[in-house]
């Protein structure tokens, strides 16, 4: 059978059907802590149940693959050529909970943040990370005036 995908996205794909405790969420969590930023792991009491809460910030992550959560304009989702529809529908139904968990969160005053796998590749990680980071420090910073 011919497959569309390279076979780096393939690969990329097969990763991302382990769900939790997925690669790109732990390079996010380690950097995190190593910097001293304290957080609760998937809060089921919580709309979508957030890869990472940090309560202290009232600020919630969720590290989504690209594929799954069909990343626009994203060169790593690719809707497979068999079964297109099956797919798109699954991908489609995520998307549309991601939404409303996002909707849930805010209206809790939750600040809600995305990450995206692409933006972990080895190319773009340290510039994401630094952003991240950036912000929290922030919001540290204003706390303590
Ligand atoms: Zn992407």
């Amino acid at each position: 059978m011919a497959d569309v995908h390279s076979k780096e996205v393939r690969s990329y794909n097969m990763s991302r059907i382990k769900g939790k405790n997925t690669k790109p969420e732990i390079v996010v969590r380690k950097f995190l802590f190593s910097n001293g930023i304290r957080y609760k792991l998937h809060d089921k009491t919580l709309p979508g149940k957030p890869d990472m809460v940090f309560p202290k910030y009232k600020k919630v992550i969720f590290v989504h693959g690209c594929f799954w959560h069909g990343h626009e304009n994203c060169k790593y989702f690719v809707v497979p050529k068999t079964r297109t529809e099956w797919w798109l529908d699954k991908i489609n139904g995520n998307k549309k909970k991601d939404a409303e968990n996002v909707e849930a969160l805010k209206k809790q005053g939750w600040d809600v943040k995305t990450i995206w796998e692409c933006e972990l590749k080895p190319k773009n990680k340290e510039k994401k990370l630094q952003s991240i980071l950036k912000e929290f420090k922030k919001q540290k910073s204003l706390e303590n005036v």
